[in-house]
C-alpha cells in the first residue's frame, strides 16, 4: 500500500551546480542524477515536488529554517548532520579528493600543500576535512560559494589546489577540464536525501520506497549510467 503524501507540493532544495548530480544543460534546464532520481521517485510514489537550485549551504539553511521540505545535493550523511537532519537510505557512494591544475607536477601528497592555498566550497565535507587537517599540513584555506567559483579559482591560479567530491572532479575531467588528482581519495562518503530532523517523515519513506523500486527495476543503474561512465 502506497504512503500518502501530506503536502500538495514538497519543496526540494538543491545545489546550484554540482555536475553530474545537478547542473544546467545547454538549454538552461536542470538535469543530473539527483534531479532524475527525485523526479522519477515522485512519479512512482505519487507526490509532487518543486525543485529550488539555490546552492549547497543555502539548501542546508532552507531546510533548517523550514523554507524547504527536503534537500538533495550530493549531500554526505555525517554524524554532525544527523543531529539536525533525517536522511534517506544512502543512494550513492562517494568521497573527497584534492585536485590541482593539469601540468602541476609539484603536488604528490598532502605534505606538498605546505604554504599553499587550497580551496573548497563553503559548508561542505571537503571544507571540514581541510579545516581539520590545516595545522598538520600547513596550508591556508580559501572558501568559495559555488562549485563554478571553486573551479574558476583554480583555473586562474587564485588557489593552488582544491578539494571536492571525486565523482564531481571525475565528471569535470571527463568533460576535459584541465584537472588532475595526484593524491589518493578519502573514501567512504555516502549521499542521502534529507529532511529537517523530525519533519516530513512520510517524504523520507516515499523516497526510500521509490529508490528501492528503481534499484529493483534497474532504472537506478540507467540513471547513473547516463551521467557516469566507467572509470570516471
Ligand atoms: N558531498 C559534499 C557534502 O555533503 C558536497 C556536497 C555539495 O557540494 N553539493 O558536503
Amino acid at each position: 500500500k502506497k504512503i500518502q503524501p501530506k503536502k500538495d507540493t514538497y519543496v526540494v532544495a538543491s545545489d546550484s551546480t554540482f555536475a553530474p548530480f545537478e547542473f544546467q544543460n545547454s538549454d538552461g534546464k536542470y538535469e543530473g542524477i539527483d534531479v532524475d532520481l527525485v523526479n522519477r521517485i515522485a512519479e512512482l510514489q505519487d507526490f509532487t515536488i518543486e525543485f529550488k537550485f539555490i546552492g549547497f549551504s543555502s539548501a542546508v539553511q532552507a531546510v533548517e529554517s523550514g523554507q524547504a521540505d527536503a534537500m538533495i545535493a550530493g549531500m554526505t550523511i555525517t554524524d554532525e548532520r544527523e543531529k539536525s537532519f533525517d536522511f534517506s537510505t544512502p543512494y550513492f557512494n562517494s568521497g573527497i579528493q584534492i585536485a590541482v591544475k593539469k601540468g602541476n607536477d609539484k603536488i604528490h601528497s598532502y605534505e606538498d600543500l605546505k604554504d599553499k592555498k587550497v580551496g573548497a566550497k563553503i559548508g561542505t565535507e571537503s571544507a571540514d576535512f581541510l579545516e581539520t587537517n590545516k595545522d598538520k599540513y600547513g596550508y591556508s584555506i580559501k572558501y568559495l560559494d559555488t562549485t563554478d567559483a571553486l573551479y574558476s579559482a583554480l583555473e586562474i591560479n587564485e588557489i593552488d589546489a582544491m578539494m571536492d567530491d571525486y565523482p564531481v572532479i571525475g565528471y569535470g575531467v571527463a568533460q576535459k577540464q584541465p584537472l588532475t588528482t595526484p593524491i589518493p581519495r578519502e573514501e567512504g562518503g555516502k549521499y542521502g536525501f534529507a529532511v529537517k530532523k523530525g519533519k516530513n517523515p512520510e517524504l523520507i519513506q516515499m523516497f526510500n520506497e521509490g529508490l528501492a523500486e528503481l534499484k529493483r527495476t534497474g532504472e537506478y543503474d540507467e540513471i547513473i549510467g547516463k551521467y557516469v561512465k566507467d572509470g570516471s
